[in-house]
């Protein structure tokens, strides 16, 4: 069994684990590890700390997930080899895991807790969730992709440039879920002379690619040039982003995320309330939806997405010919001198009927991407709607959550 060691208090590293309980001993690991880390003996499989660098070559080959684990331990004290070939189980994991228990480098870590802050705390996956797969790639060891488009999203008169960036990983292995983030390290140094933080975007195509059996996928960049009180200030990985050209060679970190992933059961429904640039995953999982409608496995898709005016909505052109039978689709306009105002929870409210109709339905989940700011509001909505239809948001909330049913990210 694994011992009880004390918390880390130095500095620490992610240490490469076998999960013992999973592994099914049949050495593709030990084949394909380039620096002969991983060993064994008659009972377990085993990764040796000096030894393994991180390359995360033996991930792929592995045909259960075993070798997917990892712990945060004190560098001066990892696990031994000796430990983990005692080893049943793996042992407990320590605060900076995320939902689905993934341990996080600290910058994505804290940049996930602001994420996810409005949700109280870690959501389990969907139960139907495929597996994700993280932390593949590190800032010491990034993926590298090329750009096989980027095309500007919202008009050309728009104030905001959003735009849709495709990555190419050529034979990099780099597989993502819909719902899940990937981290771009930008090129260059900050104003204290250290190379530039991670940027998380999410991934706006389903899991199989922007195009179906090419190994690529495709971001939602909004180019960055305020804050949030308008002054001038250029975002450095969303200029950066948009600035780049077909060929273009970008580094790439993660992917990260095991909580805002789609269902994968027949007749599991999706409810999606985003703004802007948080449409990316409701693009991703939508998308993988319009694919497979054929096979008649989804249920019901509701999106409810906020936007400043027709042309800045991203994706505006492809979703108004989605029919209406596969996606009910509802447009709130914040500043189309056509229309009245609208924030996406006023168009929950007025939909209350139907939206408390899905979150009554167990084959429901819920996602909510996008600005900060929307939380507050959409919760009200949420609470306004259950109440007009004899629910408690309140008391309802907590069971969506427990189960995996309620997701929220928001920036
Ligand atoms: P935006 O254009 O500034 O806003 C989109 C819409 O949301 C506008 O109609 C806006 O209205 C409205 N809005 C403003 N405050 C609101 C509130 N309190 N409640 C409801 N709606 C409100 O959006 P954006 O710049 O694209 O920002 C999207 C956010 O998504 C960013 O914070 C980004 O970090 C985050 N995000 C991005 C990704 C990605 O992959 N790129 C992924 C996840 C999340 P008015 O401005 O007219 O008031």
């Amino acid at each position: 069994m694994p011992m009880d060691r004390p918390a880390a208090t130095g500095e620490t590293m992610r240490q490469h684990l076998i999960d013992p309980e999973i592994c099914i001993r049949c050495n593709t690991c030990e084949e394909s590890c380039p620096k002969g880390a991983v060993t064994h003996d008659a009972r377990n499989y085993v990764v040796d700390p000096l030894r393994c660098e991180g390359c995360n070559d033996c991930l792929a080959p592995c045909p259960t997930g075993a070798i997917d684990n990892w712990r945060n331990v004190p560098r001066e004290r990892p696990f031994t080899l000796d430990e983990q070939l005692a080893w049943d189980t793996l042992p407990a994991r320590d605060g900076t895991a995320d939902a689905g228990g993934a341990e996080l480098p600290a910058e994505v870590a804290a940049i996930a807790a602001v994420a996810t802050a409005g949700q109280g705390g870690a959501v389990p996956p969907p139960w139907s969730a495929a597996h994700p797969y993280v932390n593949l790639y590190s800032a010491q060891h990034p993926a590298i992709a090329t750009v096989s488009g980027n095309f500007r999203l919202t008009d050309e008169s728009a104030s905001a440039d959003v735009r849709h960036i495709v990555l190419d990983f050529g034979a990099t292995a780099f597989p993502v879920l819909e719902g899940q983030t990937i981290g771009i390290l930008p090129p260059g140094v900050d104003g204290d002379g250290k190379p530039h933080h991670v940027r998380l975007y999410s991934v706006a195509s389903p899991r199989e690619g922007e195009r179906p059996r090419y190994n690529n996928l495709a971001l939602t960049v909004k180019r960055v040039t305020e804050d949030h009180e308008g002054r001038t200030v250029l975002g450095v990985a969303s200029n950066y982003l948009c600035d780049l050209a077909k060929g273009d060679r970008v580094k790439v970190v993660g992917p990260y995320g095991t909580s805002f992933l789609m269902p994968n059961h027949p007749g599991s429904s999706l409810l999606m309330v985003c703004t802007g640039t948080g449409s990316a995953p409701m693009r991703a999982m939508t998308e993988r939806r319009r694919r497979r409608h054929a096979l008649g496995e989804g249920g019901r898709l509701m999106l409810f997405f906020g936007a400043r005016a027709p042309g800045e909505l991203p994706y505006f052109g492809p979703l108004s010919k989605l029919p209406a039978e596969f996606i009910d689709i509802n447009l709130a306009f914040s500043r189309d001198p056509d229309r009245p105002r609208h924030y996406v929870q006023d168009l929950i409210r007025a939909r209350g009927a139907d939206v408390v109709r899905m979150l009554d339905d167990a084959d429901c989940h819920v996602y909510v991407c996008g600005l900060k700011a929307m939380e507050a509001g959409v919760d009200a909505a949420f609470t306004d709607a259950c109440r007009q239809h004899g629910r408690d948001w309140n008391a309802l909330v907590l069971l969506l959550r427990a189960s995996g049913r309620y997701h929220v990210e928001t920036y």
